[in-house]
């Protein structure tokens, strides 16, 4: 599990809360805020 602010490197990454899939580019990429939820937990897809 990671949190908004970590920069677990590029790939795709889970919202814990509702599902939301978002994408990091790059390496130095930090997950976001949940866009949908504000939700602050991802899981790595
Ligand atoms: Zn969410």
């Amino acid at each position: 599990m990671y949190t908004t602010g970590e920069k677990p490197g590029k790939g795709k990454y889970k919202c814990l809360k509702c599902g939301k899939i978002v994408t990091l580019e790059n390496d130095s990429d930090s997950l976001p805020i949940c866009p949908v939820c504000k939700h602050d937990k991802w899981e790595k897809l």
